[in-house]
This record gives structure tokens, C-alpha cells and sequence, in this order.
């Protein structure tokens, strides 16, 4: 059972660290989607109204443990402090003298937020001595910890992990309500359960695959990872996105789904392009069909009926990883279709993925009618595989 915030008794006057995920999306220094902040509130909220004095720990992109001025959490405060009711001030550092005098300084239901753990090579360090220092640093700034960045609780480091273990902590309320749903689907879904995965991080996903081959009975592959099945089953792929050596393992995932009885379902025709721009004249070939001076950027229409029809066959679905370049409205017709699907249909649904959530919204779909929307990608991801995560364990009972 995870710990929740009112396992830490009255917290008035208490000095509450959180950690929030607020890695957002940024243009010219203005977040595009403030999808992240929004799902923070709820905790902090509660943590402001309970007269607690919040101390909020955040990453944003990735400094490789220096300070950095572009990926300062400005933007981040200055939008925190006109969706929440309280006062926001962000320190010019993690855990230095600004971080310590603005704590001190802090009143009852106020919020610091400290500047990008990130800027700190400890924080995402290997050596568990190294992230133990700056655990024992950050927990002089409060008295407890509640956890709430799900995006970030695969991640054994500081901010998310070591911290926990040096001061009474809790599980924030966005961390509870992502954890109950995906459990739906992890512990016991209601099958069939079919999982759609596509994007473009191929590597980090096809692993996932291997995972997932004994936990659900259809998997549909759409996405950059496509072209590599379809390789691995003799076509040729043009320009599309390709990994050379992981196809000899989509083999053996292939002879392996045959093995278990998992229905593994490949596009049948793929919308190709010459070249990846908006702009690009589309064409729909079949998948084993791909010229090569064109590249796939999108699942094609019979695909798009195909594994619409098997999602509506499942009971239980979860979704990472667009099917095409959405971004592009030419190459949105797969992702649109999974959405649609998804949406319309009576499966227990559960999206995950930065991308994959964007695209819900930018396609207009009404966030309510899936059963969730997770916060967190690779988090959810690891959860589907089976994985334990240490975040998570380290709030359990
Ligand atoms: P998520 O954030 O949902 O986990 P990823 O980050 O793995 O998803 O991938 C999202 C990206 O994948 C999108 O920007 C999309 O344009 C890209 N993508 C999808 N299909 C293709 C494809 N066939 N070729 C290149 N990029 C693709
Ligand atoms: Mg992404």
C-alpha cells in the first residue's frame, strides 16, 4: 500500500517538499502545454490549504548537471503562480544559500520552488554516495516529503528516491490516482488486453516488446518501430525509420508471438513520403510495397480499419506512442483512428506517453472519454512491462 499525505499527521506550519514533474514543453521560453502543472495542483493545492509551507523540487530538459540558464524553471514559476492561489517564488538554486533563505523566509501556505535539480550533477548520479550528499542537503530544507512527479518515479534519483528515505513521505494525489488506474491494467486486466505501441523512440520500445508478449493478447505495432518489424519480415522499408540491429531480435518477437498465441499485428499499408515535412506529398503503399526513395510516415487507411476493429475486440487497451508523424495533419490519419477507437469504444483505455497524450488533445478528443490519460511516459511504460520502480517502492508499506 502506498503511503498517502495524511499518514504525515497535521502538516501547518510543517516544511513539505515535493516533488513535482514540470518538465513541460518550451518555445522561445513560453510552455506550450502546461498539461504537467495542471496535474500538479491537486497536491499542492491540499498542501497550501493544510497551511504547510511547500518546497517544490523540479527538473526541466536535461543540463546534465549544469546550471543552465535555458532550462531555468522561470517560466514554470511564473505559470504555477497564476493557476494556483498562493503566493510562488522560485530560488536562483537547488539547494545553495537562495534555496535556504527563501525556505527560512517562507509563511504558512506558501510555495518555493527550487531552480532544476538537474543543475545539480548529483542528482541523477550512479554513485549512491554522491545523490545520499545532496539527499541529506535537500532534507535540511524540510520536515517531510510527498512524491507527485509520476513522470519521474522510474528514476532512482535524488529528488525522486533517495530523499524518501530520509524524511517521513508520502505518495502525493497524483501519484495515487496514476497508480490505481494503470493497476487496473497491469495486475489482472480484463482480457482480451491489447496494447498499441508507435513513436519514434524505436530502441528504448522494442524492448518493451519482449515484456509485453507475455502479458497481452494483441499487440499492435504502428510508429517508427514498424518499419523495423516490417524488415524483419523481408520488406524493404525506403527511408523510413529503421534499427539495423535490432532485427534480429523483432525475429525472434515475431516466432515468439506465434509461440504464445499473441496476435501481433503489423500495418498493412503505410503512407510514405519523399522527404519529413509537413508539406510532403503523401502516398499510401502497401507495407510491402515501400519505394525506396520514400519513407513511412503514417499507417495507412486498411491498417487504420484493421486495428481499429482489433481494439474494439479488447476489453482492456493501453496506448503508448503515436502511429504516425500526427505533428503533420498528412500523417495524423493513424493516430486519429487509435484515438477515435479508443474513445468510442467500452475498453477500460489507458494512454500514455508525452506525445501520445498531446496528440489526444490536438486532435481535438474529449480527454474524459478515456478511461486515463497518464501524466507519464516511461513511467508508464515500465509499469506495462512489470517493472518495479523505485519511487514507488520507496513509498510502500
Ligand atoms: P510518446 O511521447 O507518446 O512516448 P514518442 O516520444 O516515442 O511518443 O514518439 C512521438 C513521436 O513519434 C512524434 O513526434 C511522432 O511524430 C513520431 N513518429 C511517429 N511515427 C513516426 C514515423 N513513422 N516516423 C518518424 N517519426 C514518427
Ligand atoms: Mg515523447
Amino acid at each position: 500500500m502506498l503511503r498517502t499525505i495524511d499518514s504525515l499527521g497535521d502538516l501547518k506550519g510543517k516544511r513539505v517538499l515535493v516533488r513535482s514533474d514540470f518538465n513541460v514543453p518550451l518555445k522561445d521560453g513560453e510552455i506550450t502545454d502546461d498539461g504537467r502543472i495542471r496535474a500538479a495542483l491537486p497536491t499542492l493545492t491540499q498542501l497550501v490549504d493544510a497551511g504547510a509551507k511547500v518546497i517544490i523540487m523540479a527538473h526541466l530538459g536535461r543540463p546534465k548537471g549544469q546550471v543552465n540558464p535555458d532550462y531555468s524553471l522561470a517560466p514554470v514559476a511564473k505559470r504555477l503562480g497564476e493557476l494556483i492561489d498562493a503566493k510562488v517564488s522560485l530560488a536562483e538554486d537547488t539547494v545553495g544559500e537562495s534555496a535556504r533563505e527563501g525556505v527560512s523566509k517562507l509563511n504558512e501556505g506558501e510555495i518555493l520552488l527550487l531552480e532544476n535539480v538537474r543543475f545539480d550533477p548529483r542528482e541523477t548520479s550512479k554513485d549512491d554516495a554522491e545523490r545520499e550528499a545532496m539527499a541529506n542537503e535537500l532534507a535540511e530544507l524540510g520536515d517531510a516529503f510527498v512524491s507527485d512527479g509520476f513522470g519521474v518515479v522510474h528514476r532512482k534519483q535524488t529528488s525522486v528516491y533517495d530523499i524518501a528515505k530520509k524524511l517521513p513521505s508520502a505518495s502525493g494525489l497524483l501519484v495515487l490516482k496514476e497508480i490505481e488506474s494503470l493497476s487496473k491494467v497491469t495486475d489482472n486486466p480484463e482480457r482480451p488486453y491489447a496494447v498499441v505501441l508507435g513513436g519514434s523512440k524505436v530502441s528504448d520500445k522494442l524492448g518493451v516488446i519482449a515484456n509485453l508478449l507475455s502479458k497481452a493478447n494483441i499487440l499492435l505495432i504502428g510508429g517508427g518501430m514498424a518499419f523495423t518489424f516490417l524488415k524483419a519480415k523481408g520488406y524493404e522499408v525506403g527511408k523510413s525509420l529503421l534499427e539495423e540491429d535490432q532485427i534480429e531480435a523483432v525475429k525472434g518477437y515475431l516466432k515468439e508471438a506465434a509461440d504464445k498465441g499473441v496476435d501481433l499485428v503489423l500495418p498493412v499499408d503505410v503512407v510514405v513520403a519523399p522527404e519529413f515535412d509537413k508539406d510532403a506529398t503523401p502516398t499510401v503503399v502497401e507495407a510491402d510495397a515501400i519505394p525506396d526513395d520514400q519513407m513511412g510516415l503514417d499507417i495507412g487507411p486498411k491498417s487504420q480499419e484493421l486495428y481499429a476493429k482489433k481494439i474494439a475486440e479488447a476489453k482492456t487497451v493501453a496506448w503508448n506512442g503515436p502511429m504516425g508523424v500526427f505533428e503533420f495533419p498528412n500523417f495524423a490519419g493513424g493516430t486519429r483512428a487509435v484515438a477515435q477507437a479508443l474513445s468510442s469504444g467500452d475498453a477500460f483505455s489507458v494512454v500514455g506517453g508525452g506525445d501520445s497524450a498531446a496528440a489526444v488533445r490536438q486532435l481535438g478528443f474529449d480527454e474524459a472519454t478515456f478511461s486515463h490519460i497518464s501524466t507519464g511516459g516511461g513511467a508508464s511504460l515500465e509499469l506495462l512491462e512489470g517493472k518495479t520502480l523505485p519511487g514507488i517502492a520507496v513509498l510502500e508499506d
